[in-house]
């Protein structure tokens, strides 16, 4: 849309100061690919990939689109709360004799804990190490079981949180060995009396490839039982406790840097070399699938759970719910179905993605199989230009721009699918009586920048330059995907820097998401973002991930995608 006259006019005028203005009209940028926090998280015990494993996404075919829910509360402790209602919908569940309390704080009971508790027909919530978590008080009464059995030494859960639990009404013991793998053992002889032929056999030394056992454990009716995986052969206890259990077929979870060759060898003398099977892939990601494969050969149609495999908490809330279904948990990035996890859920006896935690921990767009996309690589879509994260290469310039079909001051360009976007999004203010909004400012290119930082400086230094402009290379300018936008024809604002009080800039604030695009630098933000507000400047992120972004109540997409902030170089 060619802007009107008038339009033209009030551009020139806006135009006029911010041909000075300019200067101070930020960018960002974007860095050398730090590790993936995905990685840095979780332990990994076999290699992870990182998110830019995954860069060109593919369709799911609609047929084949699963729906999807969300169990979740407002922390750990209420997530397993979540999943303990959908186990056991109504208060004082017939049937329902144990409830096992596990330290939410450390993976390791919980994880032992949760075959035994399907085993035994009860429940497994979570609570602090120090006293009773009061969500966890309130499922208890609810529950109201004939006893509670606390798992762990009184350094995981408390003889404080016993004594809260007792203040409940309800006997309440504790299991507990000197260490995570005497305490596996001892859960396992407490839920399988009279045996097992089936146990998976995880590492205690990382969750990652353990989480996705406890279901499919349950699933074959036996216990996942607890070794340190760097042990060279087969700890003595761990082949009592199989010996005792009667178990004649052993599945591992992990890859031998996770779980020895020493220690499968001692196994396979143990149950017979074909009694023996491990579960492995290249990654958390790919391992949780591989032990899914096995534990569920023929799956039915139904459901999926599936946590962010950056942290362990929620797949231990889940994994009785779960296991009492009998149905796969899986792991995934925290922001997007990654490769194999999404051709996987894509299957079609996967009718329901549920996903386990609050938008924080794992986003809608995961259940929607939404596919990941680079961070990293300066052409994605999602690429992240911060002061931590520089574009590589520093010069890049991306192919494709366009002049958007929107009135703009100086004549900026856009990558082609952002310009497409802005255009609707322009039209849809006018026509929603929001007013005019003109293109400040577009695609910058890294000379271009390298002049409006150096004038910068030259006009107040290099501290008070870099509060308000991006370096050369880490503009978010750079990418053609991020813009200034200013209002036009409003008499109260002639100024890009007032469009917050304007109409127009109100209305972005709500409605940009619509389109996909997200507020960048919000006020309060500074110490994510590094930038003071900018309530002018918009990042075209795609309208489902904007969307995600704002039903997830996010404020920066460092926090979306799960970076540091980045508030200096
Ligand atoms: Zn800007």
């Amino acid at each position: 849309m060619v802007s009107p006259a008038s339009t033209l006019r009030r551009a020139r005028a806006v135009s006029a100061c911010a041909a000075i203005a300019l200067l101070a009209v930020p960018a960002t940028a974007h860095a050398a690919p730090r590790a993936d926090p995905d990685a840095r998280a979780g332990k990994a015990t076999t290699r992870d990939v990182g998110p830019d494993a995954d860069p060109v996404p593919s369709p799911v075919t609609a047929a084949a689109a699963p729906t999807t829910d969300r169990l979740a509360g407002a922390d750990r402790y209420a997530t397993a709360v979540a999943a303990s209602r959908a186990a056991f919908p109504s208060a004082n569940p017939a049937g329902l004799t144990t409830v096992y309390l596990a330290s939410g704080a450390d993976y390791a009971d919980a994880l032992a804990a949760g075959p035994t508790a399907v085993a035994r027909g009860g429940g497994l919530l979570l609570t602090q190490p120090d006293r009773l978590t009061a969500s966890t008080a309130t499922e208890l009464r609810r529950l109201a079981p004939d006893r509670v059995v606390v798992v762990g030494g009184a350094g995981a859960v408390s003889a404080k949180a016993m004594r809260d639990v007792s203040a409940l009404g309800l006997p309440v013991s504790r299991i507990s060995g000197a260490d995570r793998y005497t305490t596996s053992a001892a859960v396992a002889r407490e839920g399988f009396p009279s045996g097992a032929r089936t146990a998976w056999v995880a590492t205690g030394q990382g969750y990652a490839d353990a989480l996705s056992a406890g279901p499919a454990a349950s699933a074959a009716g036996g216990p996942v039982v607890l070794v340190d995986g760097r042990s060279r052969t087969l700890p003595a206890a761990t082949s009592q406790l199989l010996k005792d259990l009667g178990v004649t077929t052993v599945r591992i979870a992990g890859g031998t840097g996770v779980v020895s060759s020493g220690i499968e060898s001692g196994l396979r003398s143990l149950v017979g070399s074909s009694a023996v099977t491990r579960s492995a892939g290249a990654d958390r990601y790919t391992t949780t699938i591989a032990v899914n494969s096995r534990a569920f050969p023929s799956l039915s149609r139904g459901d999926a759970y599936v946590a962010a495999g950056n942290g362990f908490a929620d797949a231990l809330a889940v994994g009785v719910l779960a296991g009492r279904s009998k149905r796969p948990l899986y792991l995934s990035y925290a922001y997007c179905a990654n490769g194999s996890v999404r051709t996987e859920l894509s299957r079609t006896v996967i009718s329901r993605v549920r996903l386990v935690g609050g938008p924080g921990a794992i986003r809608g767009y995961v259940g929607t199989l939404g596919a990941c996309r680079s961070l990293t690589a300066a052409d994605s879509l999602w690429v992240v230009a911060n002061k931590q994260r520089r574009l590589s290469p520093k010069s890049y310039a991306p192919s494709g721009l366009v002049q958007p079909d929107v009135a703009t001051i100086n004549g900026h360009k856009l990558r082609r699918d952002a310009a497409a976007a802005l255009k609707t999004m322009i039209d849809a203010a006018r026509a929603e009586g929001a007013g005019r909004i003109a293109l400040l400012s577009g695609y910058r290119s890294y000379s271009y920048q390298v002049q409006v930082y150096n004038a910068e400086v030259a006009l107040r230094g290099v501290a008070a330059a870099d509060k308000v402009v991006a370096r050369p290379g880490y503009s978010e300018h750079q990418t053609g995907l991020g813009m200034d936008l200013s209002p036009v024809g409003d008499p109260s604002c002639n100024d890009y820097r007032c469009i917050g009080n304007t109409p127009q800039g109100r209305w972005l604030a709500a409605n940009a998401p619509r389109f996909g695009f997200v507020l960048r630098y919000e006020s309060g933000r500074t110490p994510t973002t590094g930038y003071s507000p900018e309530p002018w400047h918009f990042r075209y992120l795609g309208a489902a991930t904007s969307r995600d972004y704002k039903a997830g109540g996010f404020h920066t997409i460092e926090d979306y995608f799960g970076l540091p902030a980045a508030p200096r170089y």
